[in-house]
């Protein structure tokens, strides 16, 4: 396997992986704009005394009311603390990014994508495909981002990447709950940011399922990672997770566009009954598209785990109750 940049037709950077065993390349492009966003939204959102209290000392940070109206987009925390909790939250997501990219070729979806389109190409940059393709597409998407929850929690949850934080940070991160919320404010970082394109949301040709309902299957594949995992005391914290997570994430992008009120309206399809029944047909296609690329993955692991009656129904059931207390108290 190679992994490199190149520069697009565009003149954007593009990240690619190359499936060197094959005779036909398997190639993976992703944005940098993602890239560049991401930093620069964690600089901006922990230079706010406000967000991810519990990491450093957000003292030392701004006011949003203090600030003169308009974007803030050029912050930077003045708490070296807070200044590595950033390069951590960037570790985290681009291990995501990375490791969704790489789930695409281990798992089989660019092999399955030269038999049935006859190249091995996937891009990352969402476009528009034929209705009758866009199962397949949302499907292994879905997978990717399953992939890529395990192989970026995992690691963290194991005590990876401490290095990269002072030892007051460190102390922190002993406690399980600060590390799964520096992970869940990392990746809805990136979903949100990815909603900010709003063409994309609902298409029934879009390539990509709309990011908010990515989010949310992440966080199911997430919390059946947990419960495999036998993590009882995280998953007793995750409704205070979810609340501190939509919360400050949603604070930040407010402040950083130049709002000094936030509302959670970002999580209303993905929570909804429509996007609950994306999801099912999502899940559903999942088993039709398995026996295909069984045969076609290149690694040890598993695809994510099949649909099993029950937690996406707690789950959801959990995630609109907690959605609507929030309106309740912050409307
Ligand atoms: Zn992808």
């Amino acid at each position: 396997m190679e992994y490199g940049f190149f520069e697009s037709p565009k003149g954007e950077l593009q990240a690619f992986a190359i499936e060197s065993k094959n005779p036909i390349c398997s190639v993976i492009a992703v944005s940098s704009y993602l890239h560049i966003s991401l930093g620069n939204f964690l600089h901006c959102a922990l230079s706010f005394s406000d967000i991810l209290v519990e990491f450093g000392d957000p003292g030392m940070e701004r006011k949003a009311s203090e600030l003169p109206p308009g974007p803030r987009l050029d912050l930077r925390p003045h708490d070296i603390e807070r200044r590595k909790i950033v390069n951590l939250l960037l570790i985290m997501g681009f291990r995501f990014l990375t490791a969704h990219e790489l789930t695409h070729i281990v798992h089989g979806h660019t092999q399955l994508r030269m038999q049935h389109n006859g190249t091995a190409s996937m891009s990352e940059a969402v476009h528009a495909i034929v209705p009758n393709q866009s199962e397949d597409s949302f499907t292994l998407e879905m997978d990717a981002d399953s992939g890529a929850t395990l192989e970026s929690l995992g690691p963290f949850l194991d005590g990876a990447y401490r290095w990269t934080v002072g030892e007051e940070t460190a102390a922190t991160l002993a406690k399980p709950q600060n590390l799964l919320r520096l992970w869940m404010f990392a990746i809805y970082t990136l979903f949100r940011i990815l909603d900010d394109d709003r063409h994309t949301r609902r298409s029934l040709t879009s390539s990509h399922p709309p990011p908010m309902l990515r989010l949310r299957m992440v966080l199911l594949t997430m919390e059946a990672f947990l419960a495999k995992r036998g993590e009882t005391v995280l998953l007793d914290s995750l409704s205070e997770l979810y609340r501190k997570t939509f919360i400050d994430v949603e604070k930040a992008y407010a402040y950083i566009v130049g709002r000094n009120n936030y509302d959670l309206k970002a999580l209303t399809y993905a929570l909804s009954s429509e996007g609950t029944n994306r999801i099912e047909a999502i899940r559903m296609h999942w088993a039709n598209l398995r026996d295909e690329l069984e045969p076609l993955k290149t690694c040890l692991g598993k695809l994510a785990p099949l649909p099993v009656a029950g937690p996406i129904q707690s789950i959801s059931g959990q995630l609109t109750k907690r959605k609507r207390h929030l309106y309740r108290h912050y409307k």
